[in-house]
């Protein structure tokens, strides 16, 4: 380089994981101005077909990206819903729907995100992290391939089985909070009676049933306990969430019946990482690598859209990253900590025994909700600084001389 000259570099970002979180990280990045590299591990990652919720920020962050046309044509409001509890005597709510909060088929939503994505992300499918190496000055990652390359920072957006997490900051027995439950879900051939989406808490089981409105199915995923030392029976849990379905009311004989038919059927157990620090060195964890709530809240994608607004912003606005790391992680972590705690409780108080258990259950997620209200408070006056709402506004480069 010619003495005198001024070269400009731009700031060059991995995100590992092309889920929500990813996507939206590598969308946020190279519109700060970040040359964005993005792999993820799966050359098809997109395979289930379940129902993911966007809540009403989510929903503003994806907006803000341009993601009108997303939103119009692959989500739907969510529906009004019925919350149905008690055994004995069926006690019902009725609920009206909220249009801001918004439903989709996970493979279609975050196919059609990726398909957003600016041809300036290098986007890399098939393709897992395997290791990574802090340097003084970078951080160099080695890939599945056998190919290696230098980054001043790494996203950690690869989901609750992080890769990022574990070669970083803490293994899966060190990080991820279980307690006994399993999600069976069941996709059924057959429109739900009325269109209004049922919850339900019975037999020891909470249940949420949803309609897709694109095609006439319904979604149904029920939190079962099941003891840690025993081997799922996916047919026998199957069968016992349909037996649950059919006693919810007469509505629900059709959806039982099509559920005990339909064989798109999956497993999964009831997680969230609990981490107390979520950035090392030019590291950083967004999404359920850093905060996973379980899909049971419906807030997985909350913290991950506003979540990658907030981290790319942060980057913006300094050159030192533990700085923009330590901010981003401030932003969010009060929000993810109560939706924990929130949805916690509320698959305890709806699947553990009558009665006093209950009770007290019950008294804890209240005093949940009072401890959190602080961290809530301290969230509020922060966005007031980086608002989840706010224009989007043009990037920083680093200069190097
Ligand atoms: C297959 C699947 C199905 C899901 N279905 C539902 C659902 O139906 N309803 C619901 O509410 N939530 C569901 N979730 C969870 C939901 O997607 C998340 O809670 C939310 O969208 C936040 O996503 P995320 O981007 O943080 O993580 P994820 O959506 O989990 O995405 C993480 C991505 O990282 C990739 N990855 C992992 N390790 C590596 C590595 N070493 N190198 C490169 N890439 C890697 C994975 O292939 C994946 O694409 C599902 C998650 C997965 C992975």
């Amino acid at each position: 380089m010619a003495s005198g000259t001024v070269e400009t570099a731009r700031r060059r970002a991995l995100v590992v994981g092309c889920g929500m979180a990813g996507c939206a990280a590598a969308w946020w990045l190279e519109h700060e101005g970040w040359e964005v590299v993005l792999v993820d591990k799966e050359a098809e990652p997109y395979p289930s077909s379940y129902l993911l919720q966007l809540d009403a920020q989510a929903t503003r962050v994806l907006r803000l990206m341009g993601g009108q046309e997303i939103i119009d044509e692959v989500t739907f409001a969510a529906p009004a819903m019925s919350v149905r509890w008690g055994t004995r005597k069926v006690r019902e709510l009725k609920l009206d729907g909220d249009s801001d909060w918004r439903l989709a088929r996970r493979s279609v939503l975050l196919s059609r995100l990726f398909a957003h994505l600016p041809s300036t992300v290098q986007k890399r499918l098939g393709v897992g992290l395997e290791a990574l190496e802090h340097r003084s000055d970078d951080v160099l990652a080695r890939f599945s391939d056998g190919s290696s390359e230098s980054f001043d920072v790494v996203v950690g957006a690869d989901g609750l089985h992080s890769t990022v997490r574990r070669l970083t900051l803490a293994s899966e027995a060190h990080s991820v909070y279980r307690n006994g439950l399993t999600h069976v879900w069941i996709n059924a051939d057959v429109p739900l009676p009325d269109g209004r989406a049922v919850i339900a808490s019975r037999e020891g089981m909470l249940s949420l049933i949803y309609p897709f409105l694109d095609t006439d199915q319904t979604s149904v995923m029920a939190v079962v306990p099941v003891p840690g030392s025993t081997t799922p029976d996916e047919p026998m849990l199957v069968e016992q969430v349909c037996d649950m379905v059919e006693r919810l009311g007469p509505d629900m004989r059709a959806v039982a019946a099509e559920a005990r038919k339909s064989e798109d059927t999956k497993l999964t157990r009831f997680s969230q990482v609990r981490l107390p620090r979520w950035y090392t060195r030019r590291v950083v964890l967004l999404g359920d690598s850093a905060h996973c709530i379980d899909p049971v809240s419906g807030m997985g994608a909350h913290a991950s859209l506003p979540g990658a607004k907030v981290l790319a912003e942060s980057l913006r606005d300094t050159d030192d990253v533990t700085l923009a790391f330590a901010r981003f992680e401030a932003e969010i972590r009060p929000f993810a900590k109560t939706a924990q705690s929130i949805t916690a409780r509320t698959v305890e108080f709806s699947t553990r025994a009558e009665g006093r258990n209950r009770a007290a259950t019950l008294a804890g997620g209240i005093g949940d909700l009072l401890a959190t209200i602080p961290a809530t408070l301290t969230r509020h006056s922060n966005r007031r600084k980086t608002p989840f709402g706010a224009e989007p506004s043009r990037p920083k480069q680093i200069t190097k001389l």
